[in-house]
């Protein structure tokens, strides 16, 4: 079988398509037969060994991937969706699956906590063996491309904006940079739960991309009284600000919070160091809440909704496995709005 392998860190001259044997399934492992697999920014960071030393190499890129059950491994249950030749997606969180918070259904939370494509091989390879516990059933009707570009950023922004942040229809809500992945997600999750979604957005082409994904005001944060303009259209400030970006945001963030209200974030793009006023925090009783991926059930939901057409992956470039180095390349340069997708044809 064909694997695109990160052999060691470096430029995009470190990506080769290499020939490996096609590994077959243990004990409650099934065999998928990827034909989908897409690129994160994170598959980048890996690339480049940025933190240094952080990240194994070599390694087989893209935590998210969609496929086919090709061969079932002993002790599986015999559920439709385990059958030899059933569409599944595959959820990219690994865990020890018994410690307490796996326990608690909370995998994204074990100290043994593994990413696919990050610190185990990923989905750009057209076979990998998965837990059987780790594949979902694909709706009917939702393509391979669209199955793959979902899990990372839907799970994230779902987790981020239902489970912790547990936003309630006709909330306002803040989303951060609705042209970036976990962005455009956070925009379609937060219409989906009812709320009036406030984008936000730095290049005016990006204006009406966020409106198309069902924002319901935009605004611009490369003007620095961005929080200003916020507190213009929600009088006494939003209950949620959906946090991604970090330092470039996080003061204009605070102040655009309403009494009670609630900062999730993520992520930190553009630093991860800010400073806080505390007597803002304590007076206002804002809430400050962290979350990082999210659970299968997250998965499931967001699934469930993508099949009903609810929510939409937006896809940038699909491209086949043979020019996987060159479709790196093109998000490396963000010459693409949206995901890039390679298929395994
Ligand atoms: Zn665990």
């Amino acid at each position: 079988m064909r694997a695109l392998v990160t052999t060691a860190h470096g430029g995009l001259d470190v990506m080769q398509l290499q020939e490996r044997p096609l590994p077959k399934p243990g004990p409650g492992q099934v065999r998928v037969r990827i034909r989908a697999a897409a690129f994160n920014h994170l598959d980048l960071w890996v690339r480049r060994g940025i933190p240094a030393g952080h990240w194994p190499v070599p390694i087989v890129p893209c935590a998210d991937g969609a496929g086919t059950i090709d061969l079932v491994g002993p002790g599986v249950a015999a559920l439709p969706h385990l059958t030899v030749g059933a569409r599944v997606a595959l959820y990219p969180v690994l865990s020890c699956g018994h410690c307490s918070q796996c326990r608690a259904a909370s995998p994204q939370l074990c100290r043994q906590f593994g990413l696919l494509g990050e610190h185990v091989d990923g989905c750009a390879q057209e076979y990998r063996l998965m837990p059987a516990d780790s594949v979902l059933p694909m709706p009917a009707g939702l393509s391979f491309t669209d199955a793959a570009a979902i899990p990372t950023t839907f799970i994230t922004a779902w987790q981020m904006l239902k489970v912790r942040a547990r936003v309630q229809p006709g909330e306002s809500v803040v989303v951060h940079a609705a042209a970036s992945g976990v962005g455009s997600a956070g925009v379609q999750i937060a219409a989906a739960l009812g709320a009036h979604v406030i984008a936000t957005v730095r290049r005016d082409r990006d204006v009406e991309r966020a409106k198309a994904l069902g924002a319901d005001e935009v605004v611009r944060t490369d003007d620095p009284d961005w929080a200003r303009h916020v507190r213009k259209l929600v009088p006494g400030g939003v209950h949620v600000v959906f946090e991604h970006i970090g330092a470039a945001t996080w003061d204009g963030s605070v102040r655009a919070l309403q009494r009670g209200g609630r900062l999730v974030t993520c992520g930190a793009t553009a630093g991860h160091e800010v400073t806080i006023n505390l007597r803002k925090i304590f007076f206002h009783s804002i809430e400050l809440i962290g979350s990082t991926m999210g659970t299968r059930t997250d998965f499931e939901a967001v699934l469930t909704l993508a099949g009903r057409g609810l929510l939409k992956p937006v896809v940038g470039a699909v491209r086949p496995l043979a020019e996987a180095t060159d479709a790196m390349g093109m998000l490396e340069r963000r010459e693409v709005f949206g995901k890039v997708v390679l298929t395994l044809d």
